[in-house]
């Protein structure tokens, strides 16, 4: 007999399937790159947050397989018992050095490092600020360090400050994605450093689509040139990095305190000797090679420039290009013809959006060619029933 509770879960599934909320994975026969092979077919690939063509990049493929031929594969324990490697170690100094931090933490991935921070860090007598459009692990991370949780409407620093003046918390922390996942536009990162000074609260940037584009590669406090004790700065690898992991960035007090205390890095095993590597790797190959960065900047200008003759609005200066279509049905559809036409581009829909926001998402990447970015854009002027160009 199935368990009880079985049939409720059904009727959601059904639920779901009239709402046309299902997900369906498409299962890939090809490495990540500007064009994959999924069903048969080759598509060029605006669904991968691989911003840099980094994930399968021969320096990285290498730098991988030379780790796992130095360390194996597994890391065979959390970081404080036994699986804190040479490797670990170096990546970690590494990245302070890039991001301009005096002090890093590699954790498990994004979604840990967003759960550790915040609960290490918040307690109940604390409160959490954080962006409306802000990424679900960071919600998620501050309920479940059941500290206050305020959220403010998307980028009002206005909505913020009043928020801030009004409470009595001891610990304040503002949260907030440095670069928005869904839309692609950037927080008010001065400002929000300016309320935190004021305040006396940390400023928790979530900066998994601003590292590797915006600050010649180093990430959004680099893009607006601030230091700061109070900044904790969060960065993925999954992303532009090409590789797997996050570091967490900051003064060197606050990442004693996660590495003693946030549980995800204390109770998970270490990522794979390999993921630091591959990390390292990452780094010197975007220090050595500012023109790739230089390459996905000019690929989103000629994405806009391509859009604006086909009747499509973008303002969003990173590789994240959200095209609004509302409802969600439209979004699929507007995603399938968009497959016929040998793209993929997926469609985004609630609740990983707002209500009304179901959108098609590209992303670029310095790996596109200006033809691939120009041949989306007519295809996607076709798809929208825009017509020809203008
Ligand atoms: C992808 C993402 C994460 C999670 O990072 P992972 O390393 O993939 O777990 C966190 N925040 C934002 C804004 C993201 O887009």
């Amino acid at each position: 007999m199935a368990p009880a509770g079985r049939d409720a879960l059904a009727r959601g599934l059904d639920a779901l399937a009239r709402d046309g909320l299902v997900r369906a994975r498409r299962v890939l026969d090809s490495p990540q790159g500007p064009v994959v092979r999924e069903g048969g077919a080759d598509l060029v690939n605006f669904a991968s947050n691989d911003y840099l063509g980094l994930a399968s990049h021969a320096r990285i493929r290498a730098a991988a397989v030379a780790a796992i031929e130095r360390f194996g594969f597994g890391a065979g324990a959390s970081p404080l018992v036994v699986g804190h490697s040479r490797l670990h170690e170096e990546a970690e100094t590494a990245f302070a050095r890039f991001a301009g931090a005096p002090r890093a933490l590699l954790f498990p991935s994004g979604y840990a490092a967003n759960l550790g921070i915040l609960t290490a860090l918040a307690d109940r007598s604390a409160e959490i600020f954080a962006d409306r459009l802000n990424h679900a692990c960071l919600n998620d991370g501050a309920l479940l360090s059941r500290a206050a949780f305020r959220r403010y409407p998307h980028r009002n620093v206005g909505a913020l400050e009043a928020m801030l003046g009004a409470t009595r918390a001891a610990t304040r922390i503002i949260a907030t994605d440095a670069v928005f996942s869904m839309d692609g536009d950037i927080a008010p990162v001065a400002e929000l450093l300016a309320l935190a000074e004021r305040h006396d609260a940390w400023l928790l940037l979530d900066d998994a689509h601003g590292i590797g584009v915006l600050g010649e590669g180093r990430g959004t406090p680099a893009h607006f040139g601030l230091r700061s004790p109070r900044v904790i700065h969060m960065a993925t690898l999954g992303k532009a990095l090409g590789g797997y992991g996050a570091f967490v960035a900051g003064d060197a007090t606050v990442i004693e305190w996660l590495l003693q205390r946030a549980r995800p890095y204390v109770f998970s095993t270490a990522l794979p000797p390999a993921a630091a590597a591959v990390a390292l790797e990452a780094m010197r190959l975007v220090e050595e090679h500012p023109a790739r960065v230089a390459t996905l900047l000019e690929r989103i200008g000629e994405f806009h420039r391509a859009c604006a003759r086909h009747g499509i609005e973008t303002s969003s200066p990173t590789a994240i290009q959200p095209v609004v279509v509302g409802d969600p049905a439209r979004a699929v559809a507007v995603s399938a013809r968009l497959r016929e036409l040998g793209q993929l581009v997926p469609a985004i829909r609630p609740p990983t959006v707002p209500e009304g926001g179901a959108r098609l998402r590209v992303s670029l990447s310095a790996a596109h060619t200006r033809e691939q970015v120009l041949a989306l854009a007519a295809a996607l002027g076709e798809a929208l029933g825009h017509g020809a160009a203008r």
